[in-house]
């Protein structure tokens, strides 16, 4: 699975990646919903560069766990 499939399995718009907020607006995607301590709902948005790292990650996890990998979000995030 190439770079271009994995981010196509994202939706995309224009906002901030939770790790690279100095770039300003970006295209992002949504990657995960927390709900602080506090109260309400944060949406956690990633750049493209963020969500291939995550990918890989997700990847190296899975093959070392002996797990199949399945790009994209899973159910529930
Ligand atoms: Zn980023």
């Amino acid at each position: 699975m190439d770079r271009q499939q994995i981010l196509e399995l994202y939706h995309w718009t224009s906002g901030t990646c939770f790790r690279h907020p100095g770039q300003g607006e970006v295209s992002t995607a949504h990657v995960k919903t927390i709900r602080p301590a506090a109260g309400g709902i944060q949406d956690i948005r990633a750049c493209t560069e963020c969500v291939v790292g995550m990918e890989e990650q997700r990847k190296a996890a899975a093959e070392g766990a002996g797990l199949p990998y399945r790009p994209g979000i899973p159910p529930g995030e």
